[in-house]
C-alpha cells in the first residue's frame, strides 16, 4: 500500500538536537549546553506565572496587548510594530512561510543558527550557506551569493554558535547591498549581552524601511526558555503578514504575564551582563592559557575548538565524567568544537577544572 508521502524538501531536514540535560549514573548535572541565562528564572516571573494558574481556563489576548507595550516601553520601539511568538523560533517559522517556500531561496552564513535551515527546508525554500571569514559572517560574500530567487537573507547577530558579531556598520552595508525587495531577518537573541558600542541590534534600520526585521526572545537573558516566548520588531506590512499566518493564540497567558514580569525585575539585566562579562573572559582566558582555541564570542557562550573531531569528543567525555555537559557541534559542521554556556561562577570554575585537566592528560600532540 502507498504510504502518504511529505513534500521531498521535508525529509531533506535533520531533526534539530537540543542541548542535552542528564548523563546516566551521574546525579548533579551542570547544564551548560543551551545559553540558558546563568541565574536561573528571574523571581518576579516564578511569581507572574504562579499567579495565573487560577485562571488557566481563560483564553489569553491574543493580540499580547500588554506584553507588546511592556516591550515597547522597555527598548524604545512602537508596540504596533512588535509580533509575540511562541518563541522566538516561531517567527522565524512564519517569515520563512510566508515570504519564502519553492522556488525561492533563502540565504545565511555557513555557521549561522541552524533554525534557518530546518525552517527554510519545511517551507521549500533552497538553503544557500555562504562560507565564512574567520568563523564570522562575511558581508561580501553574502551579497555575491544573493540570486533573482532570493528572499530572505538571515543574519544572526551575534550568532549563535559562534559567538561572532557584526558591527552596525557591516549590517548596514549589508542591507544597503541587497535588492529591496530581500527581506532581511536579524536575529538578535543575544542582543542584550552585547556591550560593544559598536554593536546595533538593527532597530534603525527597520524604522528606516519595509524589508528589514529584527527577532528577539525571552529565552537567553530573561531566563524563560522553558515558556517559550519570543519577538520581532518590523515594518508594518510584516506585521500584517505575521498577524495573518500565526495562531490566533500563540502566546500563551502565563507565558505573556513571566515575561512581563521579567522586563519589569530590577537590575536583572546589568546583573546577568555584568556577570557573563566577567566569567566569559575568565573561561575564555582560562583555557587559551590551557593550549585551546577559544573564538571571541559577544553572547553568554563560548566556542571551544580542540583542533580535531576525536579530541572535542574526549573534551567532552572529560566533561562528562564531571556532570559538565555542553554542546557537542557536528550539527553545525563544528565536530572539533564544543559551546559552553557561560554558567554561575561556581559553574564556570568547574568547567576550567575539568579541561585544564584534560588538556594536562591529553596534550595537543599526543
Ligand atoms: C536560542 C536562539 C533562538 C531561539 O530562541 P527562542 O525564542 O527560544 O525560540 C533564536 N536565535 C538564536 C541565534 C538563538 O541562539
Amino acid at each position: 500500500m502507498p504510504a502518504p508521502l511529505p513534500r521531498p524538501s521535508i525529509l531533506s531536514i535533520e531533526p534539530y538536537v537540543g542541548g542535552e540535560s542528564k548523563i546516566p549514573g551521574v546525579n548533579r548535572i551542570v547544564k551548560l549546553s543551551s545559553n540558558e541565562g546563568a541565574f536561573g528564572v528571574p523571581p518576579g516571573a516564578q511569581a507572574a506565572y504562579a499567579k495565573l494558574a487560577t485562571e488557566l481556563h481563560r483564553y489569553p489576548d491574543g493580540g499580547a496587548t500588554a506584553l507588546r507595550e511592556a516591550i515597547g516601553a522597555r527598548f524604545g520601539l512602537d508596540p504596533a510594530r512588535i509580533v509575540c511568538g511562541n518563541g522566538s523560533d516561531e517567527l522565524i517559522g512564519a517569515l520563512i512561510m510566508s515570504y519564502g517556500g519553492e522556488g525561492t531561496e533563502l540565504v545565511m552564513s555557513a555557521h549561522g543558527f541552524v533554525m534557518y535551515d530546518i525552517a527554510g527546508r519545511y517551507a521549500g525554500s533552497q538553503v544557500i550557506k555562504v562560507p565564512e571569514k574567520n568563523f564570522t559572517a562575511d558581508v561580501d560574500a553574502m551579497l555575491a551569493a544573493v540570486g533573482p530567487r532570493t528572499k530572505l537573507v538571515f543574519l544572526a547577530n551575534p550568532n549563535n554558535p559562534t559567538g561572532a558579531f557584526l558591527p552596525a556598520a557591516e549590517v548596514a552595508r549589508l542591507r544597503a547591498g541587497l535588492r529591496e525587495d530581500v527581506l532581511l531577518v536579524l536575529d538578535a537573541a543575544y542582543a542584550e549581552y552585547v556591550t560593544r558600542p559598536d554593536y546595533d541590534p538593527g532597530t534603525g534600520l527597520i524604522e528606516a524601511g519595509t524589508n528589514t526585521v529584527m527577532t528577539r526572545t525571552f529565552s537567553k537573558v530573561f531566563g524563560l526558555g522553558g515558556i517559550r516566548l519570543g519577538w520581532c520588531y518590523a515594518p508594518a506590512p510584516v506585521v500584517d503578514i505575521l498577524n495573518r499566518v500565526r495562531g490566533p493564540f500563540n502566546v500563551n497567558a502565563p507565558a505573556m504575564a513571566a515575561g512581563i514580569a521579567a522586563l519589569a525585575e530590577p537590575g536583572w539585566v546589568e546583573k546577568s551582563v555584568a556577570h557573563n562579562d566577567e566569567w566569559r573572559a575568565k573561561v575564555s582566558d582560562g583555557l587559551r592559557t590551557a593550549g585551546i582555541t577559544v573564538h571571541p564570542s559577544e553572547g553568554n557562550f563560548i566556542l571551544a575548538d580542540f583542533g580535531t573531531p576525536a579530541r572535542a569528543k574526549a573534551a567532552d567525555a572529560a566533561l562528562k565524567a564531571r556532570g559538565l555537559i555542553v554542546r557537542a557541534m557536528g550539527s553545525y559542521s563544528l565536530p572539533h568544537c564544543l559551546r559552553i554556556t557561560i554558567g554561575t561562577a561556581e559553574e564556570c570554575g568547574m568547567v576550567l577544572d575539568a579541561l585544564t585537566g584534560f588538556l594536562r592528560s591529553a596534550p595537543a600532540d599526543a
